[in-house]
């Protein structure tokens, strides 16, 4: 092992005492409030999560009450964190401790693993944090550290660098692993930045980064992405009624934001000749179409491109719901990649 690696302990714990943020799931070590928290800020800014955060635990203060909600709801306190498979699998996970613990959240990482949605660093980190099992929990914040501390040009998307990562810190792990692995993520997020842009003046590892000593924190972590994106083209329509309803319709279930709610939406750039013939197939009239906006939405494999039309139309028909905007706001998951036309239409 890195002999760099094994004096970062004691600095890092340090570092952390008098640095840690005071974020709500800090409050207590529960097991439901760190899952939660984890599985939210999963590919989610954390000032994104803190607000969803709260009100979901308002909402849904305990496994029972998860395992109980109803999917619409779950997918509405959802609206916003993206990635709503996670939100999903929450349900099942609460749905199989009720049945398979009696309630009681699973305290060991075997355990945890088998619960949907839980993989190895949330597995990890629920075990170290809340029972104190001496596990790691490597999430890419931490692969950049320990990458760079070790002086590191090993792609650190392959597997190979997660397990000699997850070798090299157990040995290193102290009697309180949580700490140790929340410690590392904090370091992450606020000081060993990506994008070469980390503050090492600051760093409470600077002395034994061989990144920084060497001036290669711009180049390390490397990262090599073998995935080809996919580029989808749509054109979103918001098809508003004499009475200001707007129609809706929930996507399959199966599949890319499967249950939640969408404008209706075609493949394709379409003309405004178009957009009337697509309309007509559902008896509808158009009155009026006005462009709104060009909008990208990237997703992990595909990325849309989008051309939003606000369309005035004298008659609804079946095949939509026509909900008021308070009802769309209220009541339904609409997911942002088709809330940034909605913003756009509220303007006008
Ligand atoms: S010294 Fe810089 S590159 Fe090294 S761990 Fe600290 S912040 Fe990261």
């Amino acid at each position: 092992m890195s002999k760099h690696l094994q004096n970062i302990t004691k600095p890092l714990l340090k570092w952390f005492h008098d640095n840690k943020r005071d974020l709500p799931w800090r409050k207590d070590q529960t097991p439901y409030h760190v899952w939660i928290s984890e599985i939210m800020l999963q590919q989610t800014r954390i000032e994104a999560v803190k607000s969803h955060y709260i009100d979901f635990i308002h909402e849904l203060p305990d496994i029972k009450s998860l395992s109980l909600v109803p999917e619409d709801q779950l997918l509405k306190l959802w609206e916003g964190l993206g990635y709503y498979s996670r939100a999903r699998n929450l349900k099942k996970s609460a749905e199989m401790i009720m049945q398979e613990y009696n309630g009681e959240f699973p305290s060991s990482y075997e355990q945890l693993r088998k619960l949907p949605g839980i993989g190895e660093y949330t597995a990890g980190a629920i075990a170290s944090i809340c029972f104190h099992e001496k596990v790691t929990a490597i999430d890419g914040n931490v692969l950049r550290i320990i990458a760079r501390v070790t002086g590191s040009k090993k792609n650190v998307l392959l597997p190979e660098m997660k397990r000699d990562v997850d070798k090299m810190l157990t040995l290193i792990l102290p009697d309180e692993p949580g700490i140790f692995n929340e410690a590392l993520m904090e370091l992450g997020e606020t000081i060993c930045l990506p994008n070469g842009t980390p503050k090492c003046t600051i760093c409470p590892l600077q002395e034994e980064c061989i990144a920084y000593r060497d001036h290669l924190t711009s180049e390390i972590p490397v990262r090599i992405k073998k995935v080809k994106r996919r580029k989808e083209e749509r054109t979103v329509l918001l098809l508003l009624t004499p009475d200001n309803k707007i129609a809706i319709e929930k996507r399959p279930e199966k599949g890319l934001l499967s249950g939640m709610y969408q404008f209706p939406n075609f493949d394709g750039f379409g003309s405004d000749e178009t957009i009337k013939t697509w309309l007509q197939q559902y008896g509808l009239n158009v009155t009026g179409i006005s462009f709104l906006k060009d909008s990208k939405h990237v997703f992990t494999h595909i990325d849309w491109y989008m051309k939003g039309y606000l369309v005035t139309i004298s008659e609804v028909c079946d095949h939509f719901l026509w909900v008021s905007q308070e009802e769309l706001f209220n009541q339904y998951a609409l997911p942002t990649a088709f809330q940034t036309f909605l913003k756009l239409m509220l303007k006008e």
